[in-house]
Order: C-alpha cells, then structure tokens, then sequence
C-alpha cells in the first residue's frame, strides 16, 4: 500500500518529526504534511457544556415531593434508593441532590402546597427528588410506590418539576442550574496536548495502514467465530521509523493480538483492547521468566523462545523491559495500538496504564469512546500519561463495516 499521491517535496523547512538523524540522510520526498493525512488526529477534546444557547440548563422532568415532617426524609431516601435498583433509568438522576431547601420567597418554584410544607420553626421547605418522571412512572404509581414505602409518606403530594440533564462543569454553568435543582459540582478536565507534527513519514502512513487493515482483518475472523467485530493489536514500529526524541526505544520486534471474546468467555470485560494489553503483559512474563531460567544455566530454553530475545545492536529485548521492576519500561512504552474502533473508557484507562505511545482506530465510538467521542481520557493533565490517537477519516474505504449497537463499549 502506498500513497505517493499524497507526497509533496519540501527543500527548506526543517521537519518537526525529524529526530537524531542528520539533515543530509533526511529524505524530504518521504514526508507527507499532516493536512494530507487521511487520518484526524483526537486533540484537545472540548467536554460538553450542560448549558444551551442562551445560557439556560438542558432540564428534564423529575418527580418531587415537599416534607410535612423531618422524620419522612429516611423514609424518602429508601424509597430513592429502592426504586434506583429497580429502575436503570434513574442514572439520568445521579448528577442530582436527593434534597433541595427552597425558599418560596426567592422566586424558586417550589412546587403545590408550599406554604403548608413548610417545617415548624424554618422558613423554607424541603424537597426531595424521587425519580425521573419517565412515561410509565405516572402521578399514581408514585404515589403507589410511596404507600408501599412507609406510612409516614403515604400521604405526600408528588409534582413534577423540571430539572438539569447534567452535573455542572463551570460556576457559570452551577449557578444557572441552581435556580432549578441543585447539581453536583465536577470541574472540567484539564487536557495536554504534548505533541505536535508537521510531517509524516511516508513509511509510517503505508506501516500505520498496514497495522489498520490487520487489525480490521482479525475483527473478521473474530466475526466468524461468533465473537463482536471488535479487534486490535500492539506493535513495535520498524526500526526505520524513528521514536521521537524523549521516548525510550521500543522493544523490538513486539506484536501482541486481542480481539473481544464477550461472547464467547462470558465476560464483559474482555473487549479486544484489554485482551490485547493483557497479552503484551503475558509475552513479557514469559520472557522475563525465560531468562531467570538462562541464568540458572538453561540454555536450551532460551533458544525455543519463539520471540526474539536479543538483537546485535543492543536494542532492548522483551526480557529487558520487566514490567514488574521500578524505573523499567512499561507493559507497551513506545508502542503502537492499532485498534478497529475507538477504546472505551475502560480500555483508554488500560491503555494510559500500559504506556502505550500511540493509538490508531478505524472507527469513532460517539456513545461510548474515551478517546475523544465522550470523553479524552489519552490526554487528561491529572493523568501520568498521554498518548496521541488518530482516526481514520470516516470517507476512506477501510473504515467501511464493523458497525456495532449503540449499547455496545468497543
Ligand atoms: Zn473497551
């Protein structure tokens, strides 16, 4: 595969990406503008704000009720948590304070019978949010659940209220949902983005290419043995493309599969990233376990090994990168994920731990992707690491196929 229609000559710019070669062995016909890519690359993640375009909270309807008597409030917060279990739909809720005081004279909505809710000896009500007010959760079934609840809130008069869709990110956003139900406060994620080129190799747009069409090819055959489409693998980049400065040499020769294996394990963790990570993690075990054996003089093991233990030129071996030391390499430092589709959240947290450099997908995950799509977990300053990740552009024909159900977490 290549792609030599995209190649432009460049005689005087000094690329970015060129890293310790001398300028006479950079061959500039090679490199490919980053704009001529027909990959995005996932940076500075923007998070979704809870407010709309006149600076007003996305509200939805949730079911209140106003105390009579301070000895309801237990009994309100067993019916909240009852109903919780029994109802998935109430994750809309979690964002949301169980309890609001309010003040009739604040121009609050309080909801009916406010003045006769108001507790002995306080100036304001209390309200407690039961539930999102879902079609099937009507007035009467409430108040039904509330019966059944305890006699002590048999008798109170549900209303629905509108409330914010999402917990607050900013004072600006806090406040403008105060007004309506009090929110939790998370502030927005700081993201980094450490890494900046101009230009491309030429050599690693046709080896990323490759990485992407084996990675599409195991989804395939993981299709056909009744698994998700799901699949990814892990590679050391070939020694003619340079590691950018600041990186340690990648273990050599590294290749490590995964594709998911839900179906077939019953596990819902097993998605094909984490099948991947856990095998480098196995690979490397095993390495270093063959060599505690080579030096306890059992040469002949070492030479079974089907992975390459050592190179000419020094180079670290899979052995010499024990992920279980301190200060040794990690389980995927300077290495490569190529990926079908977008980590979820669970697998871009594997990812930050392995250490991996970075991660090319062929398909955005808008439900559930932690690389961007729902949130940049790969670039997150509270983290230890980051990584770069790029998407193919949905328009190439490599992207085609592989569909998944909203529901599903690739
Ligand atoms: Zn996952």
């Amino acid at each position: 595969m290549t792609f030599n229609e995209n190649v432009v000559t460049y005689e005087s710019d000094s690329p970015s990406t060129s890293t310790n070669s001398t300028k006479s062995s950079t061959n500039y016909s090679n490199l490919i503008p980053i704009d001529c890519l027909p990959f995005q690359r996932i940076a500075n993640v923007i998070e979704p704000t809870c407010l709309d375009e006149n600076n007003e909270p996305y509200l939805f309807n949730a079911w209140i009720v106003n105390l009579t008597s301070p000895v309801q409030t237990r009994d309100l917060i067993r019916f909240s948590t009852h109903h919780r279990l029994e109802d998935k739909k109430c994750e809309r809720t979690k964002h949301l304070r169980r309890i609001r005081k309010a003040f009739p004279y604040e121009n609050v909505d309080c909801g009916p019978h406010t003045a006769t809710s108001n507790l002995p000896g306080l100036d304001y009500c209390i309200s407690v949010l039961l539930a999102e007010a879902t079609p099937d959760l009507t007035k009467d079934k409430v108040k039904q659940l509330l019966s059944r609840t305890s006699a002590q809130v048999t008798d109170l008069d549900p209303y629905i209220l509108k409330v914010p869709s999402r917990r607050a990110t900013t004072g600006e956003e806090y406040n403008a949902c105060q007004k309506y139900w009090p929110v939790s406060f998370t502030p927005k994620a700081q993201f980094v983005n450490g890494f900046t080129y101009d230009y491309w190799d030429v050599r690693k747009l046709d080896w990323v290419m490759n990485g992407l069409d084996k990675a599409k090819s195991l989804a395939y055959e993981a299709k056909s043995r009744g698994e998700l489409p799901i699949a990814a693998h892990v590679s050391s980049p070939p020694i003619e493309i340079p590691v950018p400065p600041g990186y340690p040499p990648p273990t050599p020769n590294m290749t490590a599969l995964g594709y998911d294996t839900r179906c077939s394990s019953g596990n819902p963790l097993n998605h094909a990233i984490f099948n991947c990570v856990r095998k480098v993690g196995e690979l490397r075990y095993k390495a270093d376990a063959e060599t505690t054996t080579i030096n306890g003089n059992d040469n002949e093991k070492r030479s079974s090994s089907t992975q390459p233990n050592t190179t000419a030129n020094n180079t670290p071996t899979l052995s010499g990168l024990n992920a279980c030391q301190n200060g040794a390499e990690y389980l995927c430092t300077s290495l490569t994920l190529f990926s079908t589709h977008e980590p979820c959240m669970m697998c871009a947290m594997a990812l930050v731990h392995s250490r991996v450099r970075d991660i090319y997908f062929l398909k955005k995950s808008t439900s559930s992707g932690g690389c961007g799509s729902v949130y940049g977990v790969h670039e997150m300053q509270n983290l230890n690491h980051h990584f770069e990740a790029w998407c193919l552009n949905s328009e190439h024909p490599l992207s085609n196929g592989l569909d998944l159900d909203d529901h599903i977490s690739p």
